[in-house]
């Protein structure tokens, strides 16, 4: 495997695969690898000739109050792990070669990148696509592989990709989770052992709003009783601050009020006022 710096260079090679005829599958990451990165890279060397993952943790993505100085990073960890993984090129490019002085840009999504963690964290989608766009342009992938747990960015994407004529295809890829049912990432190596049982009640809200919504012979519930019943579970921790519980679209993103195949249960917790966290589910028959 290649470790890449330069934006230059990521693009010359990108090029050349394409030139050679090869695919090349994009996986874009901030780093501090985990399982839900890892299976990313696998569903990418799966559908691609060549992988390159992009490792950068995106400074116009972050709010002013927000963790971009206490990020977890460690790039010899992560490029042993993108190694083992068989990923081609890791580009992991320093913050002033993508945003050297004058940089004044921005490629906005509007509407979908306002509502929900758009509102909590104001310009933080716009930090998304105008870095996702780059990328794009930096590797010219013929895929690109995202999460589902980023439920929101991947909406956002897409819709980039679809009115800007990207053209990339867009993977999304399931949540993974730990045992426990938490969803792995990478904010949480700042969860104390003693916050755990509140990192747990996203999942675990999740985990019975979906088992009443299938429950055999049950009345229906609708959307509001969903979330008054996955609030409650939240609520019963007192580190648990809830950022929203909602019901939506899982393409619009619009708030649903009747429980449909389409779905979505969508949660942003904030604990101890110190680590966010979100996690999704479809609803029926999940
Ligand atoms: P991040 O490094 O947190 O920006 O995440 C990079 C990519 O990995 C994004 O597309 C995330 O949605 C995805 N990802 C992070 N955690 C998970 C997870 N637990 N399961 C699936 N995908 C994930």
């Amino acid at each position: 495997m290649r470790l890449v710096t330069s934006p230059a260079e990521i693009q010359e090679r990108a090029l050349e695969y394409r030139a050679r005829g090869l695919t090349v599958g994009l996986v874009p990451t901030m780093g501090w690898f985990h399982e839900g990165h890892l299976s990313l890279m696998r569903l990418a060397r799966k559908k691609a000739d060549r992988v390159i993952v992009s490792l950068f943790v995106n400074p116009i993505q972050f709010g002013p109050n927000e963790d971009l100085d206490s990020y977890p990073y460690d790039l010899e960890r992560d490029r042993r792990l993108a190694e083992e993984t068989g990923v081609d090129i890791l580009f992991a490019p320093e913050k002033q070669v993508m945003y050297p002085s004058g940089f004044s840009s921005s490629v906005i999504v509007s509407g979908l990148s306002s509502r929900l963690c758009g509102s909590s964290r104001p310009g933080h989608f716009d930090g998304v696509t105008t870095v996702v766009a780059k990328l794009f342009h930096l590797t010219v992938p013929h895929l690109a592989v995202f999460g589902e747990k980023d439920f929101q960015q991947l909406a956002v994407i897409r819709k980039m990709v679809d009115d800007l004529d990207f053209p990339v295809e867009i993977l999304g890829h399931p949540i993974v989770r730990e045992e426990s049912g938490l969803a792995m990432s990478s904010r949480n190596t700042y969860l104390k052992s003693s916050e755990m049982p509140a990192a747990l009640s996203l999942s675990e809200g999740i985990r019975e709003a979906v088992k009443r919504v299938n429950r055999p012979g049950a009345e229906s519930i609708d959307a509001r009783q969903v979330k008054e019943l996955v609030s409650a579970i939240i609520n019963a921790h007192r580190e648990c601050e809830i950022d929203y519980v909602e019901v939506v679209d899982s393409i619009s993103l619009e708030n649903c009020t009747e429980i449909t195949e389409n779905s979505l249960l969508v949660l942003a917790v904030k604990i101890n006022n110190r680590i966010r966290l979100i996690d999704n589910s479809i609803l029926k028959g999940s």
